[in-house]
Parts: structure tokens; C-alpha cells; sequence
């Protein structure tokens, strides 16, 4: 008899001998690979990091194999060792948060008891887990409604995918034709790929002059409709500067046309845990369905997607039938039948590191967090508008986003300005020493510039890491002005 693999290689939740073992090999290999780095990503650049990488991590397949010890330390020291550290003060481009200790060992967890979500005897426990959090996180979008639901998904791209495909379903039982969709141009792209993906409509895009979306405009565009049915999707927390659209006003406006509301708070949504914060939401609960994401501002490793709706029989277009799943003599025996709650079959249980954290940080804890987030952006915004070499996009900081430009830009003629605030970021990349993120957005006299973009999502980033990101910037646009001078 061939030995297929190690008798104690299996996961084994019963007997943790082997996980423990290899989960000290995998700590000691992502710390080796945190000093080995160095900074918040590896320095020289792409063909630096694939050489490296390769040289711990090839052949991917051996012939013979290494042995879970040498594989395991290899391939997560090269990750860790060419990793851009959402845990580093400096790496702050995009919306990709530090995820939690807690989360991170409940994931560990999850993958151990691998709980598949599309069936109960899969997941006798861990589906009931997920009614609870799943419910908590309905009300927190919902507070006034009697029946709120939501589903947890793979993020955003996920939820506006399912957000469009109700609203498709609702519009066919209705006999109506297939619902247009109205986006900002300040929407996330993945609405307008799920228009596609569904074959609805092309979205019409609506005119958002402040980064924003513009209630007259989006009233122009629904009067121009006729009256068929429409879905406005508006955005809590855009992705390049985490602006809120007026969503009061916005509500509104769709309502006096018969249009639905969905809101992608992809970012905005953890706002809700804060009770100084939740005004900025305010309106939101006029949406029929809302997109939030707890792997930007909530500190999930991905995926933790969520999308709540207003009223739970609006998921009911979910609901599928597969013998081998939730055949009906076992759902009327008394099985939860969970093939409903997704687009997918398989499926993580990601609620697993959510009840964790939420439980250990608490509403509060979590509200903590996310002003400590909001509260930074308003004093790095603050930091910017006095240092004598950089200056701001004008107006309010979003959510937790600023958008800055070197003075020494302005002064350049044509598309050089623009050319130095990339070569600033791409210089600090290469070098390993900032992860800033690009945005083209409109300036003061109207026209687009581009900006560094920085995402504050680090719940505890203290000013002395704001000072030093700042400095940073400030010296190597005078490097780079200097030598192109
Ligand atoms: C990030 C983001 C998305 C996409 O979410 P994923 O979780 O990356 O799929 C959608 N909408 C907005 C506004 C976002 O910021």
C-alpha cells in the first residue's frame, strides 16, 4: 500500500498536533520575512521581487515533494518577504486594511473546520453563527426596519453583482422590462460590469461635478427614462477619496420617479458602528439593498463582504433547490436550508473572524476604531494644508482618504506636474520605503490632476507616522523637481 501522505497531515481540529506544529513554522516564517523586508514592501521593484520570490518558492510542483516543514516556511517566508504590509504605517494606498489578530487566528480556525456554507450538514454550527452575525449586520445598515436581511459575501464586486440581480428579479416578476441602472461617475466599476455580467442595459453614468453624485443630474437622467423601472446606485465612500454622495437628497429624487435605491458603502458602511459617524449616512436606510465591505474599514482579512437589504423576502430570488443540498423532505424535516444565502455553492465561512471580532471589540470598540481612522485622515488633511511643499484636493477629506500634489507640480508645464506625482510614488515603491495609491481628480480651476492617494485604515497610526509619511513625500518631490530642474 502506498502511504498517500503523512498520517498527522490532515487538519485534524480533533488532534492539533500537526497544526500547531506547522503554525509555529509559518509565524517564525512571516516574521523572518517582515525583518527580511524591512519596510512596508520589499525594495527594487517587480523583477527584484519575482527573482527572490522564485528562488524560495520553485518548482511549484516537484517531483518528489519537500516535506510540509521546508514547503510551508518557503512559500510563506517569499510571501511574507515580498508582502506590501497593510500593517505598516506607510502602506496606506488603498482600501486594504491590517486585518486583526482575532480575525486572522478565527481564519486560521475556519480553514481548519473548513465549514462549507451551502449546506447544513456541512455546517451545523457555523450556520448558525452566521444567521446570528448576518442579522446583527442587516440591523446595523437598518435599525428602524421590522425584517432587515443580509448575506455575506466575497465584497463589494460581489454584492452590487447580487444588488443588480435582485433588482432584475424584482422587475421580471413584475412583468416589467429589465431595470436601468444609474451610476455616478464616481461609482465603483464593478456596477458597471455587473450591468454587463447580468445583461442589463449599459449603466447611465451620472454627473457628479464635486466628486459626488448630483441629485438634478440623476433627476435629468430618471426623467429621461420614461418611467420604466430604474435602480440608482449611489456610493457611501468613494473608492479614490471616500466622498459620501447626498444620499437624503439622492433618495428623494428616486423615489419621486419610482426608481429603486442601492447604495455601495463598500468603504462607508462600518461607519454605522459609530454613533457620532452614522449621520454621515444618513438617508441610507431608503436604499432597498446596500453594499458594505468588512475588509476595508472593519479589518477583516479578505474576503468579508456583506450585502444587507431592506426587507428579508427580497433575497428570496436567491432560493434554489439541489437535492443533494437541501432537498424539500429535508427541509421540511426541520434542516436549515442554506443554498439560498449565495450566488455561490461552496463557500468560507468568513462569518467565523466576523463574530469573532465583533464580539471581542464590541459596538463600541469597533466605533473606536473607525473614528480613530476618520479622526487621522482629518489631521494628516490638516498636517498637509501647513506644510509649506504640498497642498490638499480642496474641500472636506473623505472618509478616511486624502488627496495631496507636491507645490513644485504646479509649477511644471503640461503634463509634467502630473509625471512627477507618479515618478514620487513609483521612486518610494521601488524603494520600499511607501505603498501610496494614484487618483485623477478635478482641482480647484476644474481641471483633472493627478494626486497621491493616501487610505488611512490603520486603527492605531499615530501623528509621528503621519510627520514621516509627509516628510517623506516632501523630499522626494524636491529630489525629483531638483534633478529634472
Ligand atoms: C472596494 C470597493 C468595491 C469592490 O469591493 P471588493 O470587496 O474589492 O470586491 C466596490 N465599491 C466600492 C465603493 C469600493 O470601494
Amino acid at each position: 500500500m502506498s502511504e498517500a501522505v503523512r498520517p498527522d497531515a490532515v487538519a485534524d481540529p480533533d488532534s492539533p498536533h500537526a497544526l500547531r506544529r506547522l503554525s509555529a513554522i509559518a509565524l517564525g516564517a512571516l516574521a523572518d520575512g517582515a525583518t527580511a523586508r524591512g519596510g512596508p514592501l520589499p525594495a527594487g521593484g517587480p523583477g527584484q521581487v519575482a527573482a527572490r520570490t522564485r528562488a524560495l518558492c520553485s518548482p511549484v510542483l516537484p517531483e518528489e515533494g519537500l516535506g510540509a516543514e521546508e514547503a510551508l516556511y518557503g512559500v510563506v517566508r517569499a510571501a511574507a518577504e515580498g508582502a506590501a504590509d497593510p500593517s505598516a504605517r506607510h502602506c496606506v494606498a488603498h482600501l486594504h486594511c491590517p486585518p486583526l489578530a482575532v480575525a486572522a487566528a478565527a481564519d486560521l480556525a475556519a480553514s481548519a473546520l473548513n465549514p462549507s456554507m451551502d449546506s447544513w450538514d456541512q455546517a451545523p454550527a457555523a450556520a448558525v453563527i452566521e444567521e446570528e452575525v448576518t442579522a446583527v449586520l442587516a440591523r446595523l445598515i437598518y435599525p428602524g426596519r421590522p425584517g432587515p436581511d443580509a448575506v455575506v459575501t466575497s465584497g463589494g464586486t460581489e454584492s452590487n453583482l447580487v444588488a443588480l440581480l435582485l433588482a432584475r428579479e424584482r422587475a421580471r416578476a413584475a412583468g416589467a422590462r429589465a431595470p436601468q441602472v444609474f451610476a455616478g461617475a464616481n461609482a465603483h466599476h464593478s456596477v458597471r460590469r455587473a450591468a454587463w455580467m447580468l445583461g442589463l442595459p449599459e449603466a447611465v453614468v451620472v454627473d457628479c461635478p464635486d466628486g459626488r453624485m448630483s441629485p438634478a443630474a440623476l433627476d435629468r437622467a430618471l426623467a429621461a427614462n420614461g418611467g420604466g423601472p430604474a435602480l440608482a446606485v449611489a456610493t457611501a465612500g468613494t473608492t479614490d477619496e471616500g466622498l459620501i454622495d447626498p444620499l437624503p437628497e439622492l433618495a428623494a429624487v428616486a423615489r419621486s420617479h419610482g426608481a429603486e435605491l442601492h447604495v455601495d458603502a463598500a468603504y462607508g458602511g462600518p461607519l454605522m458602528f459609530s454613533a457620532k459617524l452614522a449621520p454621515r449616512l444618513a438617508g441610507i436606510e431608503h436604499a432597498v439593498s446596500v453594499t458594505y465591505d468588512l475588509h476595508k474599514l472593519g479589518w477583516q482579512p479578505v474576503a468579508a463582504g456583506v450585502l444587507a437589504v431592506a426587507d428579508a423576502f427580497l433575497l428570496e430570488p436567491l432560493a434554489l433547490t439541489a437535492d443533494y443540498l437541501n432537498a424539500d423532505d429535508d427541509t421540511e424535516a426541520g434542516l436549515p436550508d442554506l443554498l439560498g444565502r449565495s450566488i455561490r455553492t461552496s463557500r468560507r465561512p468568513d462569518v467565523l473572524k466576523i463574530a469573532a471580532t465583533l464580539r471581542a471589540l464590541g459596538r463600541q470598540g469597533m466605533a473606536r476604531a473607525v473614528e480613530h481612522c476618520v479622526e487621522t485622515a482629518v489631521r494628516f488633511a490638516a498636517a498637509v494644508d501647513a506644510h509649506p511643499a504640498l497642498r490638499r484636493r480642496a474641500g472636506e477629506p473623505g472618509i478616511s482618504t486624502v488627496l495631496l500634489r507636491p507645490a513644485a507640480a504646479d509649477a511644471l508645464p503640461g503634463e509634467a506636474g502630473d509625471e512627477l506625482v507618479a515618478a514620487i510614488r513609483r521612486d518610494l515603491l521601488a524603494e520600499g520605503r511607501a505603498v501610496l495609491g494614484r487618483a485623477v481628480a478635478a482641482d480647484h480651476d476644474g481641471r483633472r490632476r493627478l494626486w497621491l492617494k493616501v487610505t488611512l485604515l490603520h486603527p492605531q497610526t499615530a501623528a509621528a507616522d503621519l510627520d514621516a509619511l509627509l516628510k517623506l513625500v516632501a523630499e522626494r518631490a524636491e529630489h525629483l523637481s531638483r534633478r529634472d530642474a
